[in-house]
């Protein structure tokens, strides 16, 4: 573990957020008094619920749900969220922190999820077509159709054509030599 990140637990010594520890085998870390706890220690703290905040970008979140929804049972979370203002993973307990072997596995396999780089994230791929009006080339990604390039018949106009997700019709259509 190499980071630390911010937890809705306080600190049983001087009140301050806590972040998961970067030292194996404590739980937590309070920046503040520079000392390492166990879950034990601060299981008194009053918190509305016990969570964890990794910072994350939305598109990483989405990409990485399935995986993350894994980590998620696994671990018996009763909750798993993305907050769009602070650009931050949620995951939780509604009865307190797991322990800190536990907890460190945890915060261990979010860190690989995030870490992974989804080869399928960008799949591109070029397809050669011919529907009788025109014939070229499309653009795929992730098997949705990004773009063409086309000759028309009979004029041989030379086009590019954009498409947008969800949409049928193509977006934009630019002429070469028309
Ligand atoms: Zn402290």
């Amino acid at each position: 573990m190499k980071k630390t990140y911010g937890t809705s637990a306080k600190c049983p010594k001087c009140g301050k957020q806590l972040y998961t520890s970067d030292i194996k085998g404590y739980s937590f870390v309070c920046k503040e008094c520079d000392e390492n706890f166990y879950t034990i220690e601060v299981q008194d703290c009053v918190a509305d619920f016990w969570e964890i905040n990794i910072p994350m970008q939305l598109q990483s979140f989405k990409v990485k749900l399935p995986n993350l929804q894994n980590i998620s049972s696994k671990y018996k979370c009763d909750f798993l969220g993305y907050d769009d203002n602070a650009e931050m993973l949620d995951i939780g307990w509604k009865k307190g922190f797991p322990g800190s072997n536990i907890l460190n596995q945890i915060v261990e396999e979010i860190e690989n999820v995030l870490e992974k780089k989804e080869e399928n994230i960008m799949k591109i791929k070029a397809k050669k077509y011919d529907d009788g009006c025109a014939r070229g080339i499309q653009i795929l990604v992730n098997d949705e159709i990004v773009a063409s390039v086309d000759i028309t018949r009979p004029d041989d106009e030379i086009r590019i054509i954009s498409y947008k997700e969800d949409v049928d019709e193509p977006v934009n259509i630019t002429s070469y030599n028309r």
